[in-house]
């Protein structure tokens, strides 16, 4: 049996990480500075990875700020690389990869760079960005160019129901690492689902992708992370979703007003109903 040291020193040989969130330099709702402030007091995680759509600026000014500020967590420029076949996740970059090409195209750039390639929310039948067996097959008969895990726990609306699919089908037929991210598009929801690595920093975590050691854990958003969402993109509209926006923030204030009304209103709770997102939570 072990002792009580023994047990902390076995909780301590293990990290955390959260390795997909959103910020305004996407769709997200909190800023850089926002998303960090809310890790460093809030959230218990070693390393995490911004993963804005298709654009690494975020990412990159996040990284500056870890490096000037004494953060108890590591920062992961990373990317959600809107592919043809659906969003994936990749991670240490140094350079954007840009959307609309293959998914082999995509994970063959991310490795040249050194970085690393995950399936972003995979399986889910009706979400357009989901990635889908046939095509997550076609990587499988491809032992040269396969993407590095796959994302069994997604905290958004795009994980519940297949997550479990996602972790199944890694367990008995891809084999590749398995990753938990929140796909917090609001700072508290940043945490909600996590990686759990053996060791601690940003390259254990990476080897630990690399040898498959690595396990998902966590729940979804709540329904607060739904309101303030969703009440988000009618504001700034559709293009929100995958541009940064050009408006002062004045305008945006003036747009959010305007849009937010009491239809508005009707619709987010509609949505949530919709999505019955008391009901969830895998494990
Ligand atoms: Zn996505
Ligand atoms: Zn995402």
């Amino acid at each position: 049996m072990l002792s009580a040291t023994d047990q902390q020193g076995q909780q301590r040989a293990t990290g955390l990480a959260d390795l997909h969130m959103h910020t305004t330099y996407s769709d997200g709702v909190g800023t850089v500075e926002e998303t960090l402030a809310y890790i460093q007091w809030r959230t218990a995680l070693d390393v995490i990875a911004i993963t804005d759509h298709d654009t690494i600026e975020g990412a990159l000014r996040a990284r500056d700020l870890a490096e000037r500020q004494s953060f108890p967590f590591e920062v992961i420029v990373g990317e959600e690389v809107s592919t043809r076949e659906g969003h994936v996740l990749t991670l240490f970059l140094e350079k954007r990869i840009p959307p609309g090409l293959s998914i082999e195209r995509t994970i063959e750039m991310a490795h040249a760079q050194g970085g690393l390639a995950i399936i972003a929310h995979p399986f889910n039948p009706v979400f357009r960005h989901s990635v889908q067996r046939p095509v997550v097959d076609r990587l499988l008969r491809q032992p040269d160019l396969h993407p590095d895990g796959i994302e069994t726990l997604n905290g958004s609306f795009a994980g519940i129901g297949s997550s479990r699919v996602a972790q199944e089908l890694t367990r008995t037929i891809y084999h590749w690492a398995e990753t938990g991210g929140s796909d917090a598009h609001t700072p508290s929801a940043i945490g909600c689902a996590m990686t759990r690595y053996p060791g601690f920093g940003v390259e254990a975590l990476r080897q630990a992708v690399l040898q498959r050691a690595t396990s998902a854990e966590g729940s979804y958003w709540r329904p607060r992370e739904y309101v303030t969402y969703v009440s988000h993109t009618l504001a700034y509209g559709v293009a929100a979703t995958h541009e940064p926006t050009t408006l002062s923030p004045s305008a945006l204030a003036r747009a959010r007003r305007a849009t937010f009304g009491r239809l508005a209103q009707r619709r987010v709770a509609m949505l949530i109903e919709s999505l019955d997102v008391t009901g969830v939570g895998i494990r």
